[in-house]
């Protein structure tokens, strides 16, 4: 996507992270230190409208811990997060629940599905708190699962349906509300290499036909070789930023 600069009004910047630190406490007895976990050690960069980002790093160093905070459900212990500008911190519950509900879709690992819905039921969770008749929403979540091949699966509970058809699900419940951003965290990690590969098609199309930004973690080499910049983390740090060299680019 080319994006003019400096058009007034319309920043390519969707995301941004600044100093970003977040440290856990953990619970002690009393009379004892309480025990901090440096997740993050001051992380900065920025995500652009439709860019496409693998964040990638070993176990433990800080992946998931900096999607949370990209996702606003949690917040830095210091530093800042903004979306579209707004620093999250700024916003009151009710702008926090519309920004995850509406401008953001989230991808887990483990699907993350709830058990007693049907596929239909689950896509329209994220509708529910929108200002749209049954119909609607029906139509809606109808239309996101044909758009992710489920339309024949509609009324299988998370159960009666594989893991893969189980990340379509999510996938279209994530994308019914056709949020600017998606964050996924090891989409494919429960998945075997052909599935998690069709699974990563399927995000990508999004990406290229909505211009949706995707931000994903993964430790799989080939998924975070799909995507146009890794961002490295290690031991709560950047380590790297790279975009992938586009031939004839710039
Ligand atoms: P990754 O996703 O890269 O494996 P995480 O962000 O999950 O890493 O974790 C980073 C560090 O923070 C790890 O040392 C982990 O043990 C710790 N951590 C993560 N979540 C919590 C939590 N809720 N409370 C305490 N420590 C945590
Ligand atoms: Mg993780």
């Amino acid at each position: 996507m080319s994006d003019p600069p400096d058009a007034g009004g319309d920043v390519p910047v969707l995301l941004e992270a600044r100093d970003v630190v977040r440290t856990y406490r953990l619970g002690s007895r009393r009379g004892e230190d309480p025990v901090e976990v440096h997740a993050l050690r001051g992380v900065s960069f920025e995500v652009d409208r439709g860019d496409y980002v693998a964040i990638v790093g070993s176990s433990g160093s800080g992946k998931s811990t900096l999607l949370n905070l990209l996702g606003a459900l949690d917040r830095p212990t210091t530093g800042v997060v903004r979306y579209d500008g707004q620093d999250v911190r700024s916003m009151d519950d009710r702008e926090l629940a519309a920004l995850r509900n509406g401008s953001i879709g989230f991808v887990f690992q483990s699907f993350h599905l709830l058990p007693r819905l049907t596929a239909l039921d689950n896509v329209q969770l994220p509708l529910v708190y929108r200002a749209s008749t049954v119909k609607e929403r029906r139509v809606r979540a109808l239309d996101a699962l044909g758009s992710v091949g489920l339309a024949d699966r509609v009324d299988h509970r998370p159960t009666e349906l594989s893991g893969g058809q189980q990340q379509r699900v999510a996938i279209a419940r994530a994308l019914v509300t056709e949020p600017p951003l998606l964050l996924a965290d090891e989409p494919t990690g429960n998945l075997d290499t052909t599935t998690g590969g069709e699974v990563m098609a399927l995000l990508e199309r999004f990406h290229r036909e909505r211009g949706m930004a995707v931000v994903v973690i993964t430790h799989e080499p080939d998924i975070a070789a799909r995507a146009d910049r890794r961002i490295e983390l290690r031991d709560g740090l950047v380590l790297s930023d790279t975009r992938r060299d586009v031939g004839g680019g710039r």
